[in-house]
């Protein structure tokens, strides 16, 4: 058998698994015009794939590049605070409107829509590595990263099945057409390959996508510090609920939560710790409210809680149970155990009224409350 190179590289598995395939095909191919026709035409329709492929390919890369372009706007718009912001040369915290220093990163997350995720920089984690005598990994581009792995052709294609014994048949090297035709395979070849890359490429576009929308989503709709969902969401989820319980011509509760004095505790002990305070109440409280009700950052310090399928009686009875949780916290603040203490106002919601106007009366509740004497719940009539 003469040697028409193995179109396939040196890998000798590849090769014997072509063999044996050749031997399985074993019939006595005869080279004819048509033939060489019938490879060209399935060559120009991978060929067609191929550009197919790469469009969507490349779609998913520009959907991906929009999608860090929003984000390095939303991080952009940090940059749109004005005026001098005093920071601290030896801590680096910077001082707040309020007077307070705090770290640059809680100032950023309250003045701005961005969020913050951790991480180590390269020289950073050099120097971690070096801090703990162990050699950095060396930094390498994906694409030099260890032996690339090649990957295999795919046996199971069809037109190389169909082909391969012309190919390797010595017999009919002396055909004036099989240059043209062994030229013509191993452009197919080479194509098949590069399709096969695309559609991996493609298919980490995709996930990268999928993955940076679901970031973008969760981000969109939850409350940086407290995880709770935000007023957008909240908005969402009342209006959900407002067609339910028209359709089913049932209610929902909706309860105004409103941390008491809340500007003393963060003028005694700091914002930060009125920070803390302020994940702590989010926490209880979602811990202790129904899995199917939502509780909102609706404000600095106040929240918003959705009771669907809930009567203004077991609302209260909520809202009451919910402020004896809060009232019960503390937190220890310079060597103190430190409370604070919650005024909460119930409404539930009305036939035909429009979401806004049941805030409302919630929110008159709450003043209600406060103007009682806080640390109570009031119920709307
Ligand atoms: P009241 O009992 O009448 O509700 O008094 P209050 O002090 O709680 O009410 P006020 O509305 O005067 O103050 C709310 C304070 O909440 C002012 C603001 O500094 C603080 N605040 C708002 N957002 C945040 C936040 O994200 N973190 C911290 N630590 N404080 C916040
Ligand atoms: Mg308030
Ligand atoms: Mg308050």
């Amino acid at each position: 058998m003469i040697d028409h190179g193995y179109p396939f590289g040196k890998d000798e598995l590849i090769m014997k698994k072509y063999e044996a395939l050749f031997t399985e095909h074993s019939r006595s191919p005869v080279l004819c015009f048509e033939e060489e026709q019938e490879l060209y035409a399935a060559y120009c329709s991978l060929y067609k794939r191929l550009v197919k492929i790469s469009r969507i390919s490349d779609s998913y890369q520009a959907a991906i590049k929009e999608l860090l372009v929003k984000l390095q706007t939303a991080a952009a718009e940090i940059k749109t605070l004005s005026g001098c912001l005093p920071i601290c040369a030896s801590c680096k915290k910077i001082r707040d409107d309020e007077g307070y220093w705090q770290q640059v990163e809680h100032y950023l997350m309250k003045h701005s829509g961005a969020v913050f995720t951790h991480s180590v920089c390269s020289e950073c984690a050099r120097k971690l590595y070096s801090d703990l005598l162990l050699p950095a990994p060396e930094e390498r581009p994906e694409h030099e990263g260890g032996s690339p792995k090649t990957p295999e052709l795919d046996v199971e294609d069809a037109v190389i099945r169909r082909f391969l014994p012309t190919v390797n048949n010595e017999a009919l090297a002396s055909n004036p057409l099989y240059g043209d035709f062994k030229d013509i395979f191993l452009s197919y070849i080479r194509l098949l390959k590069r399709q096969n890359r695309i559609v991996r490429i493609s298919d980490k576009y995709q996930s990268q996508l999928r993955e940076l929308m679901a970031v973008l989503d969760i981000s969109s709709r939850t409350d940086p510090l407290t995880k709770l969902c935000n007023r957008a969401d909240m908005f969402e989820k009342l209006a959900a609920e407002q067609s339910r319980a028209v359709r089913y011509q049932k209610t929902f509760s909706l309860v105004m939560v409103d941390l008491d004095y809340f500007k003393q505790v963060n003028d005694t002990y700091g914002h930060l710790a009125g920070d803390q305070f302020l994940v702590a109440v989010a926490g209880l409280m979602r811990s202790n409210l129904r899995k199917e009700d939502s509780c909102a950052r609706w404000g600095g310090e106040e929240f918003l809680i959705l009771l669907p399928e809930t009567e203004l009686s077991n609302g209260t009875h909520t809202a009451e149970k919910l402020r004896g949780l809060i009232a019960s916290i503390t937190v220890p603040l310079h060597g103190e155990k430190v409370y604070i203490t919650a005024s909460l106002g119930v409404a539930s919601y009305s036939p035909g009224e429009t979401i806004d106007h049941c805030i409302k009366r919630a929110d008159d509740a709450l003043y209600l409350a406060k103007k009682n004497g806080r640390n109570r719940v009031a119920a709307a009539q």
